[in-house]
């Protein structure tokens, strides 16, 4: 793990009780990284494999089964409520639906300016004053500040959604598919935003989506999750140019390029992301995997550093790459 890093996760687990049955669905099974300052790591993964638990853990939203969470150097896995409450305002969040996250009875002045009011931060004044600055930064005008959510499209919707989890000058924030629910056409200026601020405060993301076309965009490295675990991390040039998960590789193809003469031949995933309450034994994606042999069904493969900082979990890696 980076010596500079703003979080550290140790071999977090994420456990839920099956309902009615003596078993655990492992949403998030011993995943560790780390994210620097400012630093953007992209987590890609179908719907179902866990990147939205695990954000939501590391934000403490939930316990933990097991693990830890290191933030700017303090232990935060066990912290209490009361001794978390001052780390809370560093760590932020910006979830997918830019609606359902914002009070419709409340104008977006009053919505930004809240927690601002809820830790105690700076006089009124300052606060209004604070409040102003930053709805303008994110580019509304002034005669906007006292309409209502729907007053505003899905694009400026999550621009004030941004604008609330930036008022408190955090220093990390989750963003769970922030830009899955807009237009095509709004997106990159929405991540144009996002990039903006990155420049402009020195904010670290962990950038959550499905989609390995939108993350590329923003992210220095990028993580990619299958079923509760992380595969393969690098950065991001690396991943785009050297997969070399299969699971990855399989993800890539299906990203459609400007130049159709020159797109790379699909490769298709057999069946359905198998149940995280009961994961194949060995490498969990050895049920779709095409490169899956005997041993991938009993052993399960090690995170490794393949290339210098570009690890993978995959037993035949090294083997995958030099056979092209
Ligand atoms: Fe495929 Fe085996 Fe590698 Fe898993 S360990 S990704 S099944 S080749």
């Amino acid at each position: 793990m980076a010596d500079n890093a703003l979080l550290t996760v140790n071999s977090l687990k994420k456990y839920y009780k099956s309902k009615g049955k003596d078993s655990y669905v492992k949403a998030v099974d011993d995943v560790s990284f780390s994210i620097c300052r400012g630093e953007t790591l992209g987590l890609v993964g179908e719907s179902g494999c866990g990147k939205s638990t695990l954000g939501r853990a590391i934000l403490k939203l939930s316990d933990v089964t097991a693990g830890q969470i290191l933030f700017d150097n303090t232990d935060i896995t066990g912290m209490k409520e009361k001794d978390f409450r001052p780390i809370r305002q560093r760590m932020q969040l910006i979830f997918q639906n830019p609606y359902s996250s914002l009070n419709p009875r409340m104008s977006v002045f009053d919505s930004v300016i809240a927690p601002l009011n809820i830790f105690k931060i700076g006089t009124k004044e300052e606060r209004i004053e604070r409040t102003k600055a930053i709805l303008k930064y994110i580019g509304l005008d002034e005669y906007q500040f006292n309409k209502y959510p729907h007053e505003f499209s899905g694009g400026q919707r999550q621009r004030i959604v941004i604008a609330r989890a930036i008022i408190t000058d955090p220093d990390f924030i989750v963003c769970d598919e922030p830009v899955s629910a807009l237009d095509v056409s709004v997106r990159a200026q929405v991540l144009n935003l996002m990039m903006d601020i990155q420049r402009d405060k020195g904010v670290a993301y962990l950038f959550i989506s499905h989609d390995l076309s939108v993350v590329k965009h923003i992210s220095t490295r990028i993580a990619v999750m299958y079923l509760g675990k992380i595969v393969e991390l690098c950065d991001k040039d690396e991943l785009y140019t050297r997969p070399l998960h299969p699971y990855t590789q399989a993800l890539l193809s299906s990203i459609p390029i400007p130049d159709a003469e020159n797109q790379p031949e699909r490769i298709i995933l057999q069946g359905d992301l198998p149940s995280p309450l009961n994961p194949p034994k060995g490498c969990r994606f050895h049920t779709r995997c095409r490169f899956a042999k005997e041993c991938c069904k009993k052993d399960s493969p090690h995170f490794e550093e393949i290339f210098p900082g570009h690890f993978v979990s995959c037993h035949f890696a090294k083997e995958i790459y030099l056979n092209g």
